[in-house]
């Protein structure tokens, strides 16, 4: 995409702003916090743990199916997409939010209102993402606005963690449409100011630490393997990581052992390595995986004579891609006049999401919040607040037009 004078870009989207559908757009929006709310509510009720995502985005196929998009399907992914058609179907934008959450199966997805706030796993993430597609095509259908270009409204599969952006990848590279997206959007989460133009790479790994086990007093001395992982997470906590690049590591879930008096035959932890610079990422993984090395290595050297060394087993659950789209590119331009326009200081930033893998592949993509605020993401506490959502929907309604324009009369 060439960069536009930014003076092109401000004005198309004061153009956009004063247009009579524009208008009506907006004030369904205004009209229909309520229902939009009730909507996210419905949403978000319908349980979506990781790789578990089938009713939720069933749910949103029927919803796609209401609103009279085109070809409304669950691809084999699980992904669920439907087409708004435009004049033409390229230049196709994607606006897409993910349908799984960070929660394991048997998770209590109730929502419950207190004051302002609705609360709920996934509230935020992305329950607000999902309703932003929702609202969207809605009020494009109300104000019934006609555009150039045409928009695939897609729920994603296997955003969070070990999904590892499965939806996406199979979006970009297997399902009918790889090739043909010329731009995207994903909108995760609340906010109205926030612009992700940086795609934060990450590796994940699962270590799994095995050993012979024994009795606690008869067998010491005997490796044990939660001992080792302890000295592993001490060595990297220790990690130097540098705040430019921001540099990110975190020992997630850490599981072993039987008994308070037995030696475990086995330890397993999960982490994840995170950088906003690629070098930085690479240096952070060549520590981290020396530290396990050395930690076996550290608790080998301690064991009882004749006994076996500690078996270890490094796996690599996830790797994200990392990138940006250029603060100058035409996205990222729309996006931060859009912000401006509706009153608000647009904050370009970097962070793990769908546009990772677009991004990485050289496409114009970004990562928008679907208004209002939200806090304690990824906890069983987490909130969302949908006060003046309204401008964080408007926002999103003027960076699509944007991209696939008003229909010439
Ligand atoms: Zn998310």
């Amino acid at each position: 995409m060439i960069p536009a004078p930014i003076t092109t870009i401000a004005k198309s989207i004061e153009e956009l702003t004063a247009s009579s559908s524009v208008q009506r757009a907006f004030s369904f929006f205004d009209s229909y916090r309520e229902e939009i709310t009730e909507e996210q509510i419905r949403i978000c009720s319908i349980p979506a743990p990781l790789f578990d995502e089938q009713k939720r985005a069933e749910y949103l196929l029927k919803r796609f199916t209401e609103l009279g998009l085109k070809d409304p399907v669950i691809d084999e992914e699980g992904n669920c997409l439907a087409l708004r058609p435009g004049r033409s179907l390229s230049p196709l934008l994607v606006v897409s939010a993910h349908l799984d959450t960070v929660f394991p199966a048997g998770t209590d997805f109730t929502v419950r209102r207190m004051g302002n706030r609705l609360l709920a796993p996934g509230i935020s993430d992305d329950g607000c993402g999902l309703v932003a597609l929702i609202a969207l095509a809605q009020a494009l259908d109300a104000a019934r606005i006609a555009t150039e270009s045409s928009i695939l409204f897609v729920g994603t599969v296997g955003e969070e963690g070990a999904g590892n952006l499965r939806g996406v990848r199979y979006l970009f590279s297997k399902s009918e449409w790889a090739r043909r997206i010329d731009s995207f959007i994903s909108f995760d989460g609340g906010g109205t100011d926030r612009i992700t133009n940086g795609a934060l790479g990450s590796r994940r790994y699962r270590v799994r630490l095995r050993g012979t086990g024994g009795h606690s007093w008869a067998d010491f001395g005997v490796t044990n393997p939660i001992h080792a992982l302890g000295r592993a997470v001490s060595k990297l906590a220790s990690y130097p990581a540098p705040k430019r690049p921001r540099t990110t590591f975190n020992v997630g879930r850490i599981e072993g052992g039987s008994s308070v008096n037995a030696i475990p035959g086995e330890a397993t932890m999960e982490v994840d390595l995170r950088s906003a610079g690629e070098q930085e990422l690479l240096r952070l993984d060549a520590f981290f995986r020396r530290a396990v090395r050395e930690a076996a290595d550290d608790e080998n050297a301690n064991r009882r004579k004749d006994d076996l060394p500690l078996e270890i087993n490094l796996e690599l659950i996830g790797e994200r891609p990392s990138g940006e789209t250029k603060p100058d590119s035409q996205i990222v331009e729309l996006a931060q006049e859009a912000t401006r326009a509706l009153g608000f200081t647009p904050r370009l930033d970097q962070a793990s999401t769908d546009s990772n893998v677009p991004i990485s592949l050289g496409l114009p993509a970004i990562t928008l919040g679907g208004g209002g605020t939200s806090g304690n993401s990824h906890t069983l506490e987490e909130w969302y607040d949908p006060s003046d959502r309204e401008a964080g929907l408007k926002r999103a309604l003027l960076v699509i037009l944007g991209i696939v324009r008003l229909e010439k009369p």
